[in-house]
């Protein structure tokens, strides 16, 4: 299979499939292989937050459970901040159609996508990369490592590996459907779950996906983390179906993104944000970025890893770098002195105003601050 393609793709996740939908758009023949069969599912909250409905067109309309205008935070015991955007700010489904969707996306771009093949081995021999996939060899001039958090491409290239923390969910069934009807217009986000971390609770069609995420590497903690929200939540009656966990990146800097021939995207190169735990944006972006490098090099650019290199740098690091910054100087404040701030007169429009930087929520929306005790209430007993 030498000389048949531009270009290799390890992983039909966000980043292996939004990079070859790229490279096939841009004229590239490109292969995906994939370890499993589609449809499968993925651990993943499944929420998509606007940055990632900004990067893809209205198509993706069939496979979303909820768009959602109002997320609730909850900060410290009494505090509640309700922020309620004029357009989606966060959408939900699930990995197995999201992921299904955009392989077929990469697939009618032109891209080769075989499913249920995993790549042994990669050696990049600097003129181009061979790789073994099943019984087959075959050898392009490019690599995309889209393997995900524990992919092992960029060990066999020499790419340094990465530090990881975790994130754990379970999914929790109402009794009656009713019950579900008060979490389905909102996203609620509880700092007060998980020290250096957060709490999530995203409704789905028939359920909520209530998880944790962040501070440490993963252990048995989180599901207890898991647990204890779900009961202090009111959802201790409601089925509880799981649970699931797996690492996500703890950190980001340059040294994983590529190598030579072997550009790495996604999870695998640890694009996503360790305080949100936000990743298939990034991964989406990673992934066009590699396929618009590629074609760049094969057009006679400088070599695809160093445009890569320094578009990932200029377009994708900044926006988690400065959530880092925040997230740590969040949890730096703490709780108590994080909710006597919201308390300050004033502080809602401030915050209101100051709301669309944070990338996710566009001008227009509306934020409130209830220091009453009432949301964390009604966010696990009235409503429920
Ligand atoms: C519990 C949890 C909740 C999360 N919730 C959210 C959320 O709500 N919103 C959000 O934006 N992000 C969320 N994330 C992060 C998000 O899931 C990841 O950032 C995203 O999946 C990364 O996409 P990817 O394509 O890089 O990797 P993956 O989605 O991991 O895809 C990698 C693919 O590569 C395949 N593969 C691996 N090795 C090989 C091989 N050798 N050969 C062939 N195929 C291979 C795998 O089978 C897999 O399909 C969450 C993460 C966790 C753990």
């Amino acid at each position: 299979m030498s000389g048949q393609f531009d270009l290799i793709v390890v992983g039909a996740g966000p980043a292996g499939s939004s990079c070859a939908e790229r490279a096939a758009k841009l004229g590239l023949r490109v292969v995906v292989f994939e370890k499993e069969v589609f449809p499968r599912s993925k651990p993943c909250a499944g929420g998509l937050t606007s940055r990632v409905l900004r990067l893809l067109d209205s198509s993706i309309d069939g496979i979303i459970h909820h768009n959602i205008r109002t997320s609730e935070f909850l900060v410290g015991p009494r505090v509640t901040v309700t922020w309620t955007g004029r357009d989606t700010t966060i959408a939900t489904t699930t990995r197995k159609e999201l992921d299904q969707y955009l392989a077929e996306r990469a697939i009618s771009a032109g891209a080769r996508v075989e499913f249920g093949v995993a790549v042994d081995s990669a050696i990049d021999l600097g003129a181009h990369v061979e790789v073994t996939a099943g019984s087959r060899s075959l050898s392009a001039p490019y690599l995309v490592a889209a393997d995900g958090v524990r992919g092992c491409l960029k060990g066999m290239v020499g790419i340094p590996s990465l530090r990881l923390s975790g994130a754990a969910y379970a999914r929790v069934f109402p009794n009656t459907f009713s019950d579900l009807e008060p979490f389905l217009d909102r996203a609620i986000i509880d700092a007060g779950v998980r020290r250096g971390g957060y709490g999530w609770i995203f409704p789905k069609r028939d359920h909520l996906n209530v998880g944790v995420c962040g501070g440490a590497a993963l252990g048995p903690d989180y599901i207890r983390d898991v647990d204890r929200f779900i009961e202090q939540r009111g959802l201790g009656s409601w089925r509880v179906e799981g649970h699931f966990a797996r690492p996500t990146p703890a950190a980001v800097g340059s040294a994983s993104l590529a190598k030579r021939r072997v550009l790495v995207v996604g999870d695998a190169a640890g694009l996503a944000d360790p305080i949100t735990g936000e990743g298939i944006s990034h991964s989406i972006a990673s992934g066009r970025l590699a396929a618009e490098s590629i074609r760049q090099a094969l057009n006679g650019g400088d070599d695809a890893s160093t445009i890569y290199r320094g578009r990932a740098v200029a377009e994708i690091l900044p926006v988690i770098s400065h959530s880092i910054r925040l997230g740590r100087f969040l949890h730096a404040l703490g709780p108590g002195p994080l909710s006597a701030g919201l308390r300050i007169p004033g502080m809602a429009a401030f915050l209101e105003s100051w709301m669309p930087r944070l990338g996710h929520a566009s001008e227009g929306g509306r934020l409130t601050i209830d220091a009453s005790g009432r949301g964390r209430r009604t966010a696990h007993s009235e409503r429920a």
